[in-house]
């Protein structure tokens, strides 16, 4: 969709307070969470109910229902087989110009701690309200919890998407209606972002 391709930062292994995500279907979107330590993920999960639980994981006792709400799940089940990338912060204009949207931020992380203790607020209250696709997804809550106001980087680099396809441009709005359509069958099947 015409997003900037630049790689991210080298692979590090996360610590407390790290914004991580991963790629889901291959690329097509990515999930998002708080790293808050002890091998465990504070996320918003997506909305889309799957047909039935899967059986809990012996490690963290999830159940990998997507059901909209904030939870804590081991890294493994928040990974679900992907590979785990870590989310910049404090990033240049001219970096972030170049990086895929959604895997950065000009604005500055929080310390860890705050970052940690908004999340475990968020989850403890069920307190970052329903889950919306556009307006309040897990990268929304990841931000939020990392920079104290809510963003989505992803959904503009959709949206810039459409906007950059040049000689395609007229037909840019079924275009991004057709994406979202897509985005939305896939959410409705498994996870979702
Ligand atoms: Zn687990």
């Amino acid at each position: 969709m015409g997003q900037p391709q630049s790689k991210p930062s080298k692979p590090r292994f996360p610590q407390p307070g790290d914004h991580i995500y991963c790629e889901r279907k291959g690329g097509l979107y990515d999930h998002h969470g708080i790293y808050v330590g002890d091998d465990m993920v504070i996320h918003l999960r997506g909305a889309a109910k799957k047909l039935g639980e899967l059986p809990a994981c012996h490690k963290c006792g999830d159940k990998r229902v997507e059901n909209g709400e904030i939870a804590k799940v081991c890294i493994d089940c928040f990974i679900d087989g992907d590979t785990l990338q870590i989310y910049d912060y404090g990033v240049t204009y001219p970096e972030f110009s170049k990086r895929k949207r959604g895997t950065c931020c000009p604005r500055y992380s929080r310390p860890p701690d705050l970052v940690i203790s908004a999340a475990t607020d968020f989850l403890e209250r069920n307190g970052f309200g329903p889950y919306d696709m556009f307006t309040n997804n897990c990268e929304h809550f990841a931000v939020c919890c990392k920079t104290g106001s809510a963003d989505s980087y992803q959904i503009e680099g959709h949206i810039e998407g459409v906007i950059h396809t040049g000689p395609f441009a007229m037909v840019g709005a079924s275009v991004f209606v057709a994406a979202y359509s897509i985005s939305k069958g896939i959410s409705q099947k498994s996870s979702s972002w």
